[in-house]
């Protein structure tokens, strides 16, 4: 019985080797799988949690049911000869003790990674996956914080505030204190509580921790004040989902011991990326049954800068005697290609524990790096790529494009949309729907246009001037009624009794707007932008607002990019033709997420997924590895785990590209190829330089930006056709790449290009640019 019973168990997961087997099986007590990309840790999860609930302990033990009978043990001699299909009654006479779903808590980073943990569990275990609790730490701690938060003296009902709600309540407390926000920025006071809250600090160990440090001194004190005024709210913020979770586990052990027995076996993956906060709370759950696996890989963690503890992997066998401990080595999921190279990078680090993988999986083809003349010709590239694919018989699904940084995404968008190819941003918003673009554009929207009511009612208190809705409704109705554009009763507010009250706040407003408009068709688009970026207080905010501050900063240069490029492109640039050109973005259909799309993200949030085809761009010096990890070791190293995560989300093909020239932040820069780059062996590249032929033509000593207007006209202009050569009309025939035939709607001439309406057979109605996507007439 028990021969026959392993050997079935042992055909259900074929699948897994034996080293994976081995954590399969080993449902009782810790469980450590430390082991490079690829290597089926998160795979080995779901098949553990799988028998688990199918098979108990029955592979680990010599335990024969007493009422097992001769017919039985015959049955499954037949099924182990494959001459029955009967798993039903396979799996009932062999479980032994099964666990039930409700008793195992497998944790991930993401919400998409859990999402995918439970299809997984879903496809294998069908109804019972539904039971089980696979989510992410904070959707865990939310959970038990409803059901038990009353014990910390908050109602269960607790609302839960995102950062702009927290900075919110930082500012008051600042007010309340007395305390300076332009010494004392509320996101940046709002990150030390951030960080005090991930090292389980309370307001008053904080205190305790800052010694003489005057500012640390006035956070603590800040810290108490704002949790004083979350609690009287009922509300938490982000950070204390998992530091109250641990209080309340540390505080009422009859809580804590209600939950060890709920979950029984608790499993966490991508564990190398723990903090404090998290690591206590898995050794609160688990330190009584031990029932604990963690999977993790030392040369993934990237999230240093969030306070993820590579320790608590590193330490765990300390934490867990007598842990058993797994280390997977074959990878599955990339060629030989690409795997070499990944390996070839990490290894210039010299803080690891240092594994190599490798696969039985073929060569696969070179990795593809593409040395582009500039950022638009890059974007190109990458919307060519995706096209030729796409032809072969590929999903557009089967594509992510990854880089280091949110702004490097715009201009891939905007190739993606010039030649009509659907992508969704993860874990992020598209480059226009970004709330500080947004602002922007609207701010430019209403000097290009004041009676845009929406917009102007958009940017009337951001950053905030004390207006707020009830007047804006006052104006907007004293507009209606007197038949005025609202913009004229801004400017006048004190003649009107409602506005009087608010009137210095709403002439000022407009005074400042009447004085950018002035400023319209004077001078360029990026000038004008910065302008605005000053005079409304925009820009004083962000900076106010530490790491996030800065990369909405940094959007809005990228907005800059975008002006610059348009009036190179345009014999005559307005403010009204480049909001013009931009609808084109703001607008474009609206995307379907479940649809077939290419999917766009950082290299930070691809962490534990897989794509056939990965695009990593921008592999350039000062951008990745970025400019303020130049020339700090540890950081670098940090870098080249992102650089070793990136490259191993490539199930076959891998494409690097790098812009001689680039356009970022609203300024030329000339950067030198990644040092990561350079670290993957040569042999296995394929280099597709478009830069040499162009190079000849450039005058290397004209300035930055008055060479990137050569390149940009040589570069684009030389690959399509001449400006005069546009023959397209409304009524033709015409083809593209990916939507195949289609006849033309409507044609816009749009820059250097025409925006061309087409209804494709295949795809239904789609907005095109007819060079950039080269369109041809049939
Ligand atoms: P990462 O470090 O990136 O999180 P991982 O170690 O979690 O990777 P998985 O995502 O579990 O790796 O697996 C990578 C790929 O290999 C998946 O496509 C998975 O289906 C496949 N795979 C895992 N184990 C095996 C196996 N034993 N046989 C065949 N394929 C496998
Ligand atoms: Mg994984």
């Amino acid at each position: 019985y028990n021969a026959l019973k392993r050997q079935i168990i042992d055909d259900f997961f074929s699948r897994m080797n034996p080293m994976q087997k081995q954590a399969v099986y080993a449902i009782h007590g810790p469980v450590l799988i430390l082991a490079g990309a690829g290597s089926g840790k998160t795979t080995v999860i779901v098949n553990r949690i799988a028998n688990m609930i199918q098979f108990g302990e029955a592979y680990d033990s010599d335990y024969m049911p007493a009422q097992i009978t001769q017919e039985d043990v015959d049955f499954l001699e037949e099924y182990a000869r494959g001459e029955s299909w009967d798993l039903e009654r396979a799996i009932s006479l062999i479980k032994n003790r099964p666990v039930a779903p409700w008793n195992i808590l497998a944790i991930t980073f993401t919400n998409k990674a859990a999402g995918e943990l439970k299809e997984r569990l879903q496809a294998m275990l069908g109804e019972a996956a539904q039971e089980i609790n696979a989510s992410t730490f904070h959707s865990a701690c939310v959970r038990i914080l409803r059901r038990e938060i009353e014990n910390l003296g908050y109602r269960s009902s607790f609302t839960i505030y995102d950062t702009d709600d927290s900075v919110r309540v930082v500012k008051a407390a600042l007010k309340a204190m007395n305390i300076d926000e332009k010494r004392f920025s509320p996101k940046a006071v709002l990150g030390e509580i951030g960080r005090a809250k991930d090292q389980l600090l309370s307001s008053a160990d904080f205190a305790s921790t800052v010694g003489e440090d005057f500012r640390l001194q006035v956070i603590a004190k800040v810290y108490d004040y704002y949790q004083k005024q979350l609690m009287s709210a009922n509300a938490v913020d982000f950070d204390d989902i998992i530091m109250l979770t641990v209080r309340l586990f540390q505080k009422f052990p009859e809580i804590l011991d209600k939950y060890r027995s709920r979950f029984r076996y608790v499993m966490v993956d991508e564990y190398q990326d723990t903090n404090y906060a998290q690591f206590m709370l898995v050794n609160l759950l688990a330190s009584q049954h031990q029932n604990i696996c963690v999977v993790g890989d030392d040369d993934q963690s990237i999230y240093k800068f969030r306070g993820a503890d590579i320790g608590n992997i590193l330490n765990f066998e300390d934490q867990f005697p007598g842990a058993k401990v797994i280390r997977l080595e074959e990878n599955y999921r990339c060629t030989g290609t690409i795997l070499d190279a990944a390996n070839a990078v990490i290894e210039n680090n010299t803080e690891r524990k240092g594994k190599t993988l490798w696969t039985k999986n073929d060569t696969g083809v070179k990795i593809k790096v593409h040395r582009a003349a500039d950022e638009g010709e890059e974007a190109r590239f990458i919307a060519d790529t995706i096209s030729e694919n796409v032809k072969q018989g590929a999903k557009f699904s089967d594509h992510a494009v990854l880089y280091r940084m949110n702004a490097i995404s715009n201009t891939v968008e905007r190739g993606l949309v010039k030649y009509g190819i659907p992508y969704r941003i993860i874990g992020g918003l598209r480059f226009y729907e970004r709330k500080e673009i947004k602002d922007m554009i609207s701010y430019l929207s209403v000097l290009n246009n004041p009676s845009d009511t929406v917009r102007l009612r958009r940017i009337i208190n951001e950053p905030k001037r004390g207006i707020g809705d009830s007047s804006v409704n006052n104006v907007l109705e004293i507009a209606a009624g007197v038949e005025l554009p609202a913009f004229e009763i801004l400017e006048n507010a004190e003649q009107y009794p409602a506005l009087s009250r608010k009137a210095t706040s709403l002439m000022q407003f407009a005074e400042m707007l009447r004085a950018l408009m002035e400023k319209v068709g004077k001078i360029s688009l990026d000038q004008l932008l910065d302008h605005v970026l000053e005079e409304t207080g925009y820009l004083s905010m962000l900076q106010g607002e530490g790491f996030e501050g800065q990369t909405r900063l940094e959007n809005i240069e990228e907005l800059k990019s975008t002006m610059i490029r348009y009036e190179e492109e345009n014999d005559d640039p307005t403010l009204a033709g480049f909001l013009e050109e931009i609808s084109l973005y703001t607008d474009i259909d609206r995307y379907d997420p479940q649809a077939d799309n290419v999917v766009l993200m950082t290299m930070h949030s691809a962490k534990g997924l897989e794509f056939e085809n990965v695009i990593l761009v921008g592999l350039e010096e000062g951008i990745f590895p970025g400019m303020q990890s130049m020339y700090d070791p540890t950081q670098i190293e940090e870098e080249r785990r992102l650089a070793y995560v990136s490259l191993t989300r490539a199930k076959k093909r891998l494409y690097v590209t790098t812009a001689a020239q680039r356009m970022l932040f609203g300024q030329t820069m000339r950067n030198r190829p990644s040092r990561f780059l350079n670290e993957i062996p040569k042999e296995l590249c394929e280099m597709e330089d478009t830069t040499i032929a162009r190079r000849m033509s450039i005058n290397q000593r004209q300035t930055p930006s008055a060479a990137f207007k050569s390149t940009s006209k040589v570069g684009i202009g030389a690959a399509a056709q001449p400006e005069s050569n546009f023959t397209l009309k409304v009524g033709d025939m015409v083809s593209h790449k990916v939507f195949g035939q289609g006849m033309v709607l409507s044609i816009t001439p749009m820059g250097n290009d025409h925006l061309v309406e087409v209804a494709f057979e295949s795809v239904g109605t789609k907005k095109v640019m007819a060079k950039f996507a080269r369109l041809h007439k049939i």
